[in-house]
């Protein structure tokens, strides 16, 4: 196919991408996708797929969703952009008030910007900012889980704990104090779930009790650690942190960058446990999967902190050029539209009992260690040995290799280390996740049975 020769060229000539040893990928021959249509990307060869990862945890409905599309052209009849600096927009107010009310009771101010990462750089100036506008400077440090990811701005970077990008950019780092998520399949305790539960959140109060004089905020992925493997936590742990944060005056950052917009079940995932953080992040499903917004939500009290005369310099240094970009704005809306048209947040119980039936028959296979799934945000481990849970070496990169085997099938996922990612679009149908499914057991069972 020459348009694809083509494209892929000038791919290789041109395009630096993300997250990608380079020398590796030119080598390869690239997938180039021309369009999609609901849960189906469709590449310039025109091989289709089923989309189970929603780009990256992003497309709440899927791909050229009528709805979404008009909103988009509507706004953009109007005004593309107009920088919110003072000068407000229309789509940016309504989207305002709409998130306050759907967030956890007590968040009343958003602060909006263009990826997780900056949601995450913004929720970190606040913090720190709220103690020194208070006048306590000594709260300055910040509490953040191991393996944790956070974006990949400095500052995102310095929250995280992801090994291969500290040793990159460690000496451009800010310290920060880790703790261990609480992970039941490779827990450090024993016991109960309650009491494995308990030991974690020991470990919390312990720093706290020693520190918390010095800590302004504790930073976590509430109910799923994303990134580090899909990693769900015990129930009871966020609510235990949150009583902690609250007793000790350390400030709650949720961040539900990859959790929010009814990923986990539950519009954002600080629901489950009847939990409002002090401040909340969230972008990926903001848009449905369409255009770079995101936001950083607060209390009030975070929010008044910042009040004052020009001269007490209290105000917040941060924006960009497309802050509160109107087309983004504006299909977030609609995005919210077709969440409450559709029942989405029901659809997306039903959907996930469906998946985690289905899951069960994984476990027939011999590699298949651990399925971790909270709504529809499935992590299936693959180990080595089932009864030590020995890992696969990384060497054999058993995660890309199902991946491939996938795609060959018709299912894009995509692996972290020795963990396969299912997270489909919440509108997906059951037919559809039924093939989905299908598709990522053969794929599986292909490169890990013995023949
Ligand atoms: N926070 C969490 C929990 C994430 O999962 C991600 C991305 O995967 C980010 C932040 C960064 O978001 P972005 O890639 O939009 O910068």
């Amino acid at each position: 196919n020459e348009l694809y020769q083509e494209l892929s060229l000038k791919n290789k000539q041109y395009v630096w991408h993300p997250f990608t040893q380079m020398q590796d990928y030119i080598n390869e021959e690239p997938l180039i996708i021309s369009h999609g249509k609901d849960r189906k990307l469709f590449d310039v060869l025109g091989n289709e797929y089923y989309d189970g990862v929603s780009s990256i945890w992003l497309n709440v409905h899927g791909h050229n969703i009528k709805e979404l599309n008009e909103a988009i052209n509507e706004q953009l009849n109007k005004v593309a952009h107009s920088t919110l600096l003072g000068m407000a927009n229309i789509p940016a107010i309504l989207l305002a008030e709409r998130l306050v009310n759907i967030a956890p009771d007590g968040l009343e101010k958003v602060f909006y910007s263009d990826s997780g990462a900056t949601a995450v750089e913004i929720a970190i100036k606040m913090a720190y900012q709220y103690w020194r506008n208070i006048g306590k400077n000594e709260k300055n440090t910040f509490v953040t889980m191991k393996e944790a990811y956070h974006g990949d701005t400095i500052g995102a970077v310095s929250v995280g704990a992801i090994d291969l990008f500290h040793q990159a950019y460690s000496d451009l780092l800010f310290p920060s104090i880790k703790l261990s998520y609480p992970h039941l399949y490779r827990s450090k305790y024993e016991g109960t779930r309650k009491d494995v539960t308990k030991a974690y959140l020991n470990e919390v109060e312990n720093l706290f009790i020693e520190k918390a004089d010095s800590i302004a905020a504790l930073i976590i992925e509430p109910i799923v650690q994303g990134a580090s493997g899909i990693i769900v936590m015990p129930p009871g742990y966020l609510k235990g942190l949150d009583a902690l944060c609250k007793k000790y005056e350390v400030l709650l950052i949720a961040d539900e960058v990859a959790t929010g917009f009814g990923r986990t079940g539950k519009m954002f995932a600080c629901e489950q446990e009847g939990i409002t953080p002090d401040i909340l992040t969230c972008g990926k499903g903001l848009t449905g999967g369409y255009l770079p917004v995101s936001a950083t939500l607060t209390t009030n009290t975070i929010y008044e902190a910042f009040l004052g005369t020009y001269e007490e310099q209290k105000t917040f240094f941060h924006g960009h050029s497309y802050t509160g970009n109107p087309l983004g704005c504006a299909v977030a809306l609609a995005n919210l539209d077709l969440f409450e048209k559709k029942q989405l947040i029901n659809h997306v119980e039903e959907i996930s009992s469906f998946i985690e039936e289905s899951l069960r028959t994984f476990y027939d296979l011999q590699h298949v260690g651990d399925i971790r799934q909270s709504g529809v945000m499935i992590g299936i481990e693959l180990v080595l040995c089932k009864e030590t849970k020995e890992p696969f070496h990384w060497n054999d990169r058993v995660g890309v290799r199902v991946t491939k085997r996938a795609k060959e099938l018709g299912l894009l996922t995509r692996p972290l280390g020795n963990v396969i990612v299912f997270m489909p679009p919440l509108a997906s149908t059951k037919s559809e996740l039924e093939e989905m499914l299908n598709i990522l057991y053969k794929a599986i069972s292909d490169c890990t049975e013995k023949q």
